[in-house]
């Protein structure tokens, strides 16, 4: 079995065939979380889990980038990020559904900060963080974050606001000493499509190194696609490859890879 722990089948790219990628995941093994970035793919995520007894569940939360209005160049595709505001209320109405497993993506983001208001906007992105921490907290949900050029604050708040519990840091992108910094308060790490093409060799070390029960892998469709797809839209069913480089790197099976994956995605998230 193979576990997609992050991907966005809830997404427009998704919209004429959400549900025949799904199917076609499951028929390959593959469970996911489709993973929210604001309210509507929030609730997008919620109703796509709900139409499936198991294997498919849903993420809910606020992305950094949606917590200020910018224009954003995304894998070539421009699309206008949202200001919103993390309110509570309106999460807490999508916990109706059992399929809920995780509070996320939510986290900082310092690589697409307004040229403008950079100080204000990391001083958002922060608290709109640790809404969602306690959010999480308060229902006993896994935490997703989501992180670019802020390790190390997000690191700080993470162990001031969330230590000793269920997280994982989704699309890890940074070194083996960072990765061990996360490890070491007990989070997971999540590895997707830019394992298979990262030519620095870099993520290559933190697949080999993190713990295998530590380890988790994901897509983060429709974008990152990897080999032999490179440059299509991705989908959960694609995460195979993923596991393939990390028993690859690690000199073990695909079956154990594989196994041992879909494990830490069932214990973190309890499904
Ligand atoms: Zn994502």
């Amino acid at each position: 079995m193979f576990f997609d722990t992050h991907t966005h089948v809830n997404f427009s790219a998704f919209k004429s065939d959400a549900n025949e990628v799904i199917k076609r995941a499951l028929a390959c093994d593959t469970w996911l979380i489709n993973v929210g970035t604001q309210q509507d793919t929030s609730t997008a995520a919620v109703e796509l889990a709900s139409k499936y007894s198991e294997g498919v569940y849903a993420a809910i939360g606020l992305h950094p980038v949606h917590t200020w209005q910018q224009m954003l160049d995304e894998e070539e595709s421009h699309f206008k990020s949202r200001q919103e505001e993390f309110n509570e209320s309106e999460y807490t109405a999508l916990l109706y559904s059992k399929a809920v497993v995780a509070v996320g993506e939510c986290g900082l983001d310092y690589f697409r900060l307004p040229e403008d208001n950079k100080e204000k906007a990391i001083k958002k992105q922060k608290a709109v963080f640790i809404a969602q921490i306690a959010f999480a907290r308060k229902n006993n949900l896994a935490l997703i974050v989501h992180c670019r050029d802020a390790y190390e604050d997000l690191l700080q708040i993470l162990k001031a606001e969330y230590a000793g519990m269920p997280a994982v840091i989704h699309s890890f992108t940074d070194t083996w000493e960072t990765a061990k910094k996360f490890l070491d308060e007990g989070f997971y790490i999540a590895l997707n499509g830019i394992l298979t093409f990262d030519k620095t060799g870099r993520l290559a070390e933190v697949a080999q190194k993190t713990p295998l029960d530590r380890l988790l892998t994901e897509t983060d469709a429709p974008y990152l696609t990897p080999p032999p797809y490179r440059g299509k839209r991705n989908e959960p069913s694609y995460v195979r490859y993923v596991v393939e480089k990390i028993a690859q790197v690690r000199g073990i099976s695909l079956e154990e890879a594989a196994e041992k994956t879909f494990e830490n995605a069932k214990r973190l998230f309890k499904v």
